[in-house]
């Protein structure tokens, strides 16, 4: 027997068929496969082996076989047909599991698909910092031990006016380490109205007891007075603290004590004050036309003294939570071993400190910042890439379905801004004219849109699929989309 394929080609003598093979079923002659090595033999599986080693081109075959086997009674092996087997089989199992879509659905900071894109200078470092050693903890001055957290302190420090900064995995792990820092086996006073749950079971009674801290509320859920913190306040409270409502909006009679105010009362009563962002924004998004959010610096210039923040939401870098605020408690903070186990990695130290390098230059950060940019693409500027995308689109749906160009209200997300939305235009997908209306057509064409090579994610709204058009960048973004339409597998006609 020859042998192509290697070194053990007694690997690949047990699972083919022979003429002896006492479980195979009796076949003609020319209907029976060739024998394994020679198959394997055969250029296209000599091409696949190289691109994807020996070993699973071999399993592939042998499935391939054993399928035939079972399957294809009286029917004459086809060697092009197996080709294509393996080739397929192969092809998908190497594709990446974690791979680029387009998000479509008119949320830019959708945390279910990566929320915030990097920029290339963040791109670039991180690529640097994963290939190359680094002094992630080396100081090159002294030679000596550095701190991971130098790369991005002084940063952090200029851009919010804080004394110290540290970071960590994400804001939920900010938050943790915080309450666990300041007041575990202890009490923190929080407002009634502020007691948030974020997307992703993170909610702040639930974090409070993992930092082994007790919840005081104080207030009601609509309204909360400085008088109802100053009364709460006991010999067992460590830490006020004041969580942005990120994610929804107490409107009517409402009331809320100004940050200022419950700092000079907390400063007065010796109790630390830590306020958790959730979005920071490290420049005032209004230069934009975008809706207000408070950023860190006014946070600390009103007087709190710790505050966190996420990286990834509209700060527009990578998974981090920040805490920025007075040097001893910053101090405290970094102490706790928790901050060992929750510590960032140098890919996102490198991409973290070529983000926030970029808000040192503010009026260039919209075209540089590839969230921004996309939170401030004018609405006519995505109806006329809207207007452009539509016939090609037409064309490939055919007479499956109908495609309208139409005016459309992208949101922030993340929790971010909850009730400001942004005017968007977009591809709205429906049924043909004149079709029954069918139930589970919108839903049949989002699963192709789905299944194409880089998946499309839209929205299913009045029972059409609609494609809000903000985050599909002109360009190479638009021109990669349109390529790959033709490929679309729709659904029939409902
Ligand atoms: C988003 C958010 C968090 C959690 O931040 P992650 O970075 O997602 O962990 C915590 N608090 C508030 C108020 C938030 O909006």
């Amino acid at each position: 027997m020859r042998s192509q394929v290697g070194s053990t080609p007694t690997l690949f003598r047990h699972s083919f068929m022979t003429p002896d093979d006492p479980v195979s079923p009796p076949r003609p002659a020319q209907h029976r496969p060739p024998s394994l090595d020679r198959l394997l033999d055969r250029p296209a599986l000599r091409t696949l082996a190289d691109l994807h080693g020996r070993g699973p081109v071999l399993a592939a075959a042998r499935a391939h076989l054993a399928r035939w086997r079972e399957s294809a009674a009286g029917q004459a092996f086809d060697p092009l047909q197996f080709e294509d087997h393996c080739r397929a089989v192969l092809d998908e199992r190497a594709a990446p599991h974690l791979k680029p879509v387009f998000n479509l659905t008119g949320t830019v900071l959708h945390t279910n698909l990566g929320r915030a894109l990097a920029p290339p200078e963040a791109v670039q470092a991180v690529a640097a910092a994963m290939s190359r050693p680094t002094n992630l903890e080396y100081d090159l001055a002294s030679g000596e031990r550095g701190d991971r957290d130098d790369h991005i302190e002084g940063l952090l420090r200029e851009l919010t006016g804080a004394e110290a900064a540290t970071a960590v995995n994400n804001n939920a792990a900010a938050v943790l380490l915080l309450l666990s820092t300041l007041a575990s086996g202890k009490e923190v006073l929080v407002s009634r109205g502020e007691l948030v749950e974020i997307g992703g079971a993170f909610r702040i009674p639930d974090i409070m007891r993992r930092a082994g801290a007790r919840l005081v509320e104080v207030g009601t859920t609509n309204r909360t007075h400085l008088r109802d913190y100053a009364e709460a306040i006991s010999p067992r409270t460590a830490l006020v603290m004041k969580v942005h409502t990120s994610n929804y909006a107490v409107q009517g009679f409402t009331a809320a004590v100004p940050e200022p105010e419950l700092a000079a009362l907390c400063r007065e009563r010796g109790i630390p004050f830590a306020v958790d962002l959730g979005s920071g924004t490290l420049v005032d998004l209004t230069r934009w036309g975008l809706p207000a959010e408070p950023t860190p610096a006014q946070t600390v210039a009103h007087g709190a003294q710790l505050v966190t923040f996420s990286g990834d939401k509209l700060l527009g870098g990578p998974q981090a939570g920040l805490i920025v605020g007075e040097k001893s408690l910053v101090a405290r903070i970094k102490r706790n071993p928790l901050k060992r186990a929750l510590r960032l990695d140098k890919m996102t130290i490198a991409a973290l400190e070529a983000v926030l390098k970029l808000y040192r230059d503010p009026d260039r950060l919209a075209q540089r910042l590839p969230s921004l940019r996309l939170l401030t693409r004018s609405a006519e500027n995505i109806r006329a890439l809207a207007e452009r995308v539509a016939p090609p689109l037409a064309k490939a749906l055919g007479d499956r379905a109908t495609v309208q160009v139409q005016p459309c209200r992208s949101q922030i997300g993340s929790g971010s801004l909850p009730v400001d939305r942004l005017d968007s235009a977009c591809l709205a997908i429906g049924a043909p004219a004149g079709a029954k209306r069918a139930g589970g057509f919108p839903d049949r064409l989002a699963a192709a849109f789905r299944a194409l090579p880089v998946p499309v994610i839209g929205r299913i709204e009045d029972g059409q699929l609609r494609l809000d058009l903000r985050c599909l960048e002109d360009g190479d973004d638009e021109r990669a989309f349109v390529a790959q339409l033709p490929l679309l597998n729709l659904p029939q006609r409902p």
